[in-house]
């Protein structure tokens, strides 16, 4: 279990585990299965170099950091960068969670070294988690980008459609970003509409997961079909349709609240 915290004693320096992440690739230990982090100790003098250094708390006990790598490094030979998404599946999934939550902070950490403001360099705040300016006393907090997801029924069908930028052309439910001023109910009304021309009612909460690759926060819903016919812009949503459980198409794999709506929605009988 993980449990976040801000501020590392001084033991949790020893025999930390050190998410190293370097344009959205993180360090591992080559040929490990499941794959797995480096710790304090096979990292040794390399850790002083680091930037953008981030305590997280503690996974099953043992404490994590997260930061960015010194500048030209190069991995020693029982280290590799690897991308995020290529460790689904390879990675313990509570790894893969802190990775991500790394990957969210030290990102943010490396756009905002300097004030949106004033342009003087910032510093990290001494009492929460947050960058301040010493000239002009703006704040700033690690960015999260909030976006609904639902699935839609009708009868015992299910809305699907494929994004044109979904990788292996899967099917999947509707997503969207947030837009500022907007409810989570009336983006879900927006998006859906947007996207397909369908119209929606009785939203109702899911649940939710972070998705920080880079900074999301999907917030899932379910709703029911309202009326309206299908249509796509054939860009940005190239094909949709309503699928019985029995012929659902390709649909996104394991671990994303996506996949859980699809469950859902097989599972509810
Ligand atoms: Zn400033």
């Amino acid at each position: 279990m993980f449990k976040s915290a801000f501020k590392p004693s001084p033991i949790d320096r020893e025999n930390a585990l050190w998410f190293i992440i370097n344009g959205g690739r993180l360090l591992v230990r080559k040929n490990s299965h499941p794959v797995s982090v480096p710790t304090a100790g096979q990292l040794a003098d390399f850790i002083s170099g680091c930037g953008h250094t981030q305590f997280l708390g503690h996974l099953d006990g043992q404490p994590c950091f997260a930061a960015g790598p010194p500048k030209d490094f190069q991995p020693v030979d029982a280290l590799e960068f690897r991308g995020l998404k290529s460790l689904f599946g390879r990675i313990d999934e509570n790894h893969l969670w802190v990775a991500g939550r790394a990957n969210q902070l030290v990102r943010w950490s490396r756009h905002h070294s300097y004030c949106g403001k004033c342009g003087q360099r910032v510093v990290d705040k001494k009492d929460e988690r947050a960058k301040y300016c010493p000239a002009c006393g703006l704040v700033n907090y690690p960015r999260i980008s909030p976006a609904i997801i639902v699935a839609i029924t009708k009868a015992d069908k299910i809305l699907l459609a494929r994004s044109g930028r979904f990788p292996g052309g899967f099917f999947s439910v509707l997503a969207g970003f947030v837009e500022p001023g907007e409810s989570l109910e009336a983006c879900v009304e927006r998006e859906v509409f947007e996207e397909t021309g369908i119209l929606v009612k009785n939203i109702r909460y899911f649940g939710s997961q972070p998705w920080p690759f880079p900074d999301s926060l999907m917030v899932a819903f379910t709703a029911d079909y309202a009326g309206g016919d299908i249509q796509i812009d054939g860009h940005e949503i190239v094909a949709a349709d309503w699928y019985p459980r029995d012929k659902l198409p390709n649909i996104p794999p394991g671990i994303s609240i996506a996949r859980q709506l699809i469950d859902w929605f097989f599972e509810r009988g």
